[in-house]
């Protein structure tokens, strides 16, 4: 990446933030809820892996959780892989131990940057997790017109990505539920592509392979810009309930997929979650994310 074009992103990311988090957690539980309800109209819940330390910080939010799938993305907001094992579990358990506190439910696990590896998935293994939903996967056509940059976005966050519709595995008691590329940061934050029209272009092209293949499609919203792609995500959730999709959160597909395996429910076409990590709940906590790494 030329240097000008890296810095053009990053004032660009900076000049979204006041937009993304407020100075008090207000802005965003607005948003969570807004988000759920939004869904609620389509019988759909969102699963939504938070940030444990946001709840420690701002217990209120776990009221706005109520109506969510919660899963766990980190204590802190950090790159597992990589990790030793005792610092992985150190913060693993830090952060199961805040959602019992906070007496929110949880099953799964979302490593924050999607930086999970063996390690992690060894771990949640052991402390009875259902399911993992890290692995990012490129769910946009390679011959669509935006891929070329797409991919680079997508490659420059998370290394090489596989391409293709997805499918969910089963290893050893734990469920893999790949999470689909491109999601709102590459596309609002990465390509400036803020409208609902442009937005709901990709998502539809997004859906229509993983319809074909009958495959499992794992959107990633950000609770904080889910008002930005709600239009586009109505459209899509429209057009998978017309096409025989099975819309539920991670934690009902991971345990689907722990009792069978292989197809749907009720022979349903394919299988759509909406997703959306809460790294932050305040500017504040933001700005504590990136000096913490
Ligand atoms: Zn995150």
């Amino acid at each position: 990446m030329k240097a000008g074009k890296g810095l053009r992103g990053t004032a660009r990311r900076a000049s979204l933030l006041p937009a993304r988090y407020g100075l008090t957690p207000d802005k965003l539980r607005t948003r969570i809820r807004a988000m759920t309800a939004d869904l609620s109209r389509w019988e759909a819940t969102p699963t939504v892996p938070v940030t444990a330390n946001a709840l420690d910080r701002h217990p209120e939010i776990a009221g706005d959780l109520v109506g969510c799938d919660s899963a766990i993305h980190g204590y802190r907001h950090v790159r597992y892989a990589g990790l030793s094992e005792a610092a992985q579990s150190h913060d693993l358990d830090l952060a199961s131990r805040a959602f019992r506190n906070h007496q929110v439910p949880v099953q799964g696990f979302r490593a924050p940057y999607l930086a999970a590896d063996a390690t992690t998935r060894a771990l949640l293994k052991s402390r009875g997790f259902a399911y993992d939903s890290s692995s990012p996967s490129m769910a946009l056509p390679t011959d669509h017109p935006a891929a070329g940059e797409i991919v680079r976005l997508a490659e420059a966050r998370y290394g090489d990505v596989p391409s293709g519709p997805a499918r969910p595995t089963l290893e050893g008691g734990l469920v893999e539920l790949p999470v689909a590329l491109p999601d709102d940061e590459i596309l609002i934050d990465g390509l400036g592509i803020d409208n609902e029209e442009g937005l709901g272009r990709i998502f539809q092209a997004m859906l229509r392979p993983a319809l074909d293949a009958g495959a499992l499609l794992v959107l990633q919203i950000h609770p904080e810009r889910f008002h930005l792609c709600s239009k586009a995500i109505e459209g899509v959730l429209r057009s998978a309930t017309d096409g025989g999709a099975w819309i539920a959160p991670l934690s009902e597909i991971a345990s689907h997929v722990r009792a069978s395996p292989s197809g749907w429910p009720a022979g349903h076409a394919m299988a759509l979650a909406v997703t959306g990590d809460l790294d932050a709940v305040s500017l504040l906590d933001f700005a504590r994310r990136v000096w913490e790494g």
